[in-house]
């Protein structure tokens, strides 16, 4: 007897790979599919409810207990947010978009910032990446392709994502090439740019429903822009040598001395002298930085910070390594001295609090492979000797099995 592998008539996925599976006569339909037909007749699941703004010292609490340090971004992300729900709620009152670029070193929390954000407010969120977009119509995604993304995140349903929260990472990758007009076309800078405009400010938009590129045969649904928040972040490196020929041009002092070109940006000093002029010699055009009217910097995290980062949040790394060993009954133990270690490996890394967790990884490694299958383990300690990768890790035994043995 033949099994026959049930598909979707409509997109073909196979049975274990949608929700569900509805029969009709002649074939079946799944549940996303369904989604779809019903967004394309305009019929969109979600309620149109509008949600009472939260108060931003409600957010920054919020936010505060999972992203340590960068109070001013908190902040910023509050109002912004705040603001966003007090423009849902008053459509009338024409309330400008309140759409946030943070500047900030990778591994920083900017990621983080617009995920807890999302998480919290119980809205659609989707993390898109500027690298690979370019204008319509040349090599690359589409700028519509960002709001397939969220589309996805819902299942299609077009109400939901339209007042839900996009992440732009990279956005310091579409600077336009030249300082001047271009001679020939810039389709992955200014390009895509100019295509951003719209999308940002709020508009009706046709997203391909497959992403990538659009093509005629492309399915497309129509997406109101108008409540969708939009959060852009990137590194920028060299934005700090642009404040600093500005200031030294007009003659208003020194920022700083003259950095060399590999020193790390000072994150600080961008952020008390960042002027719209200098993002316009970066690379963007005035009308981009008008659809971003909270512009905020991170700063680079210190030792501490990232030892914090290791210790205090909810879901800290700290805590999810002692809930790993806790199910084979052990407890682990670190040292504030191998704490340090850490923070300062990730230091040299430069990749904030990122390289955290491998740097961790790699020195728990063996104490990981080892534990499970030892039943005499009853804590493990990690000194400053095994974060740094000299010693292995101490494990204790228990005590009670040296007692049986007459051992103790
Ligand atoms: P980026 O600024 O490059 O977007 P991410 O937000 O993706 O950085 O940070 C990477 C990881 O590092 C996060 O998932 C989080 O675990 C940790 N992290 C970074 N910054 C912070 C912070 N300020 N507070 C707590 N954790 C952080």
């Amino acid at each position: 007897m033949t099994t026959k592998t049930l598909t979707c008539s409509f997109c073909g996925k196979k049975r274990s790979e949608v929700q569900n599976l509805i029969s009709g006569k002649q074939g079946y339909i799944c549940d996303a599919c369904v989604r779809l037909c019903s967004t394309v007749l305009g019929k969109s699941s979600s309620p149109n409810a509008v949600i009472e703004p939260p108060s931003p010292q409600s957010i920054y609490d919020h936010l505060s207990n999972y992203v340590i340090g960068q109070e001013r971004a908190k902040r910023v992300l509050s109002v912004a947010v705040h603001n966003h729900y007090k423009r849902l709620q008053h459509p009338e009152k024409e309330i400008e978009k309140s759409n946030v670029l943070m500047v900030g070193s990778t591994g920083s929390g900017k990621t983080l910032l617009a995920k807890t954000l999302a998480r919290m407010l119980d809205v659609p969120f989707a993390i898109v990446d500027a690298t690979s977009l370019t204008e319509s119509g040349y090599v690359g995604d589409d700028v519509e392709t960002i709001l397939t993304r969220l589309l996805q995140s819902t299942s299609f349903d077009v109400a939901a994502a339209e007042k839900g929260i996009i992440y732009i990472d990279e956005i310091d990758k579409i600077t336009r090439k030249s300082d001047g007009p271009s001679i020939t076309r810039d389709v992955s800078g200014e390009g895509v740019q100019q295509a951003l405009l719209k999308m940002l400010e709020g508009s009706v938009i046709n997203v391909p429903v497959q992403g990538g590129r659009k093509h005629p045969q492309q399915e497309t649904i129509s997406v109101d822009t108008t409540n969708i928040l939009f959060i852009c972040g990137g590194a920028f490196d060299g934005l700090e040598r642009i404040i600093t020929q500005r200031m030294e041009k007009s003659s208003m002092g020194f920022l700083a001395p003259v950095r060399d070109k590999q020193a790390t940006m000072d994150y600080t000093a961008v952020s008390k002298n960042l002027r719209t002029e200098d993002f316009v010699k970066f690379g963007f055009i005035p009308e981009f930085m008008g659809r971003v009217p909270f512009v905020v910097t991170l700063e680079s995290l210190s030792k501490e910070a990232l030892i914090d980062i290791l210790t205090k949040p909810k879901n800290c790394l700290i805590n999810q390594y002692k809930v790993l060993f806790s199910l084979n009954n052990v407890k682990i133990d670190f040292t504030p001295e191998s704490l340090d270690i850490f923070a300062e490996e990730a230091l040299k890394q430069k990749t904030g609090a990122r390289g955290l967790r491998n740097i961790m990884d790699k020195i728990l490694l063996d104490a990981m492979f080892e534990v499970p299958s030892k039943t005499n383990i009853e804590s493990i300690t990690i000194t400053a000797k095994t974060a740094s990768g000299e010693e292995p890790a101490v494990m204790n035994k228990k005590k009670t099995a040296k007692k049986i043995k007459g051992t103790a």
